[in-house]
């Protein structure tokens, strides 16, 4: 089956958008084998959507669209869309009631605002799909010939769920159940290793990896590497994703440290768990960016206790303990001060690991000794201190972004006994 996708929306045409449904739903579709064969972004504009739509179901018979599902005057998919069908809009009184109930749960009066009353028109013989996640239904038209459009909001939360529960189901069954060749991707995930120095240790395996493609993606959490099998079926290219993401996962060695969306941060959470510690930070240039990747994972507060932003020398002073000396002798950003700021944080706070950043995230700030990017680490386990400094690449953000992650994989390299 052949689908095609369009996605609506000025903001998408002005850049302000990333069109992240439209990738969204091609990885979803190709992973039950379904080719997205076009995609095409538009404006809110009736006619453009009405030719958009029209051109893609003459195509294939089968479309996707996003956006343009709200309550406001640029929201016009469904009347270009019943358009394109030849259908006229009626009044849905179910969604209505729907949606006043809804308005008058939330507390935001008894009246519902006229523009939502849009939202309750539906083009004629639509199919509506629910919305679990929102307020816009969603829609879905098929004609005499079986060609077919399904609506879906802008919104990539409401969109998400909408497509996986109402629409996934509908496509499935049109599909049968012949066999099928799907695209399915696993991903391997890497830190503290160099794409190049990555690619060589990937050498002596590369070759028996079946035919999969492999692809090196990197970034500031590291680099992702993805291995995708095309031309088969769901059975077979699990099994040979899984082999070989476990070949690479042995090759790789103590750089993997995750598979998928894994969070370095939740893997670092989960080895305090297994070792039964408490964990503090102590942040400098980061100013609090650990602590929000730590706590950004549920189950967080059982082991980690907090910490302490220390940007000014005098919190580091006061807050940490670190010496005026050695703040006049190897400055703010220097091993000792971080040694200091660990120490301090641990102590203070009674906990098992502490671990501490100080750095030059950028753009002013660097001399020659210490450029922009040089930052300063230090671990301390129950009283046994190790600190390190590294030179980051990248913008402010950037530095900062590498900064927390690095320290996250300090944690977890000690905590699984590497050196
Ligand atoms: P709503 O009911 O909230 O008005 P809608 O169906 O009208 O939803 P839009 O108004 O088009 O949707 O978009 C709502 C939000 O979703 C916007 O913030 C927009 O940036 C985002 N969005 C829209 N289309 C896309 C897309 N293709 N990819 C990612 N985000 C999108
Ligand atoms: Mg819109």
């Amino acid at each position: 089956m052949n689908i095609e996708l369009v996605t609506i929306g000025d903001e998408l045409l002005l850049g302000f958008t990333l069109d992240s449904n439209g990738a969204h739903l091609a990885r979803e579709l190709a992973a039950i084998g379904v080719a997205v064969v076009r995609r095409t972004s538009v404006g809110d504009e009736a006619e453009a959507i009405t030719a958009a739509v029209r051109e893609a179901l003459e195509r294939t018979g089968a479309v996707i669209t996003t956006g343009g599902l709200g309550p406001t005057s640029d929201d016009l998919t469904k009347p270009s869309i019943a358009a394109a069908f030849g259908r006229g809009m009626r009044l849905d009184t179910d969604i209505l009631e729907a949606l006043r109930a809804r308005w008058i749960a939330r507390g935001w009066g008894k009246t519902l605002p006229k523009a939502n009353e849009q939202q309750a028109l539906v083009p004629e013989g639509a199919t509506i799909l629910t919305n679990r996640h929102g307020s816009a239904p969603g829609i879905w038209l098929e004609d005499e010939r079986s060609r077919w459009v399904a609506m879906l909001p802008g919104v990539p939360r409401e969109m998400r769920g909408m497509f996986a529960e109402e629409v996934l189901p509908k496509v499935r069954e049109r599909l049968g159940s012949g066999p099928t060749s799907v695209v399915v991707s696993r991903t391997v995930r890497t830190t503290g290793i160099a794409e190049s120095l990555l690619a060589d240790t990937l050498k002596p395996i590369e070759s028996h990896l079946a035919g999969l493609s492999l692809a090196f993606l990197p970034g500031w959490a590291g680099v992702d590497l993805r291995l995708t099998s095309r031309g088969r079926g769901t059975t077979d290219a699990t099994a040979i994703l899984d082999a070989a993401a476990a070949a690479l996962t042995e090759t790789i060695g103590p750089f993997a440290y995750g598979s998928g969306n894994d969070d370095l941060a939740a893997v670092v959470l989960a080895q305090l768990s297994t070792n039964g510690m408490t964990l503090v930070v102590a942040e400098s240039c980061t100013g609090g960016m650990l602590g929000a990747r730590v706590t950004a994972i549920p189950g967080s507060s059982h082991f980690f206790l907090g910490g302490v932003i220390a940007y000014a020398n005098e919190v580091k002073t006061t807050h940490l303990g670190v010496g005026d000396d050695t703040l006049i002798k190897f400055g703010a950003v220097s091993e000792e001060a971080a040694r200091e700021m660990a120490i301090g944080v641990r102590a203070r706070y009674r906990a098992d690991v502490a671990v501490a950043i100080t750095g030059v995230a950028g753009p002013d700030g660097g001399t020659p000794e210490k450029p922009v990017g040089t930052v300063c680490f230090a671990l301390d386990v129950r009283g046994a201190v190790k600190t390190a400094r590294r030179q980051m690449i990248g913008d402010r953000e950037e530095v900062r972004q590498r900064s927390a992650q690095w320290a996250l994989d300090l944690v977890r390299r000690r905590l699984r006994g590497d050196s």
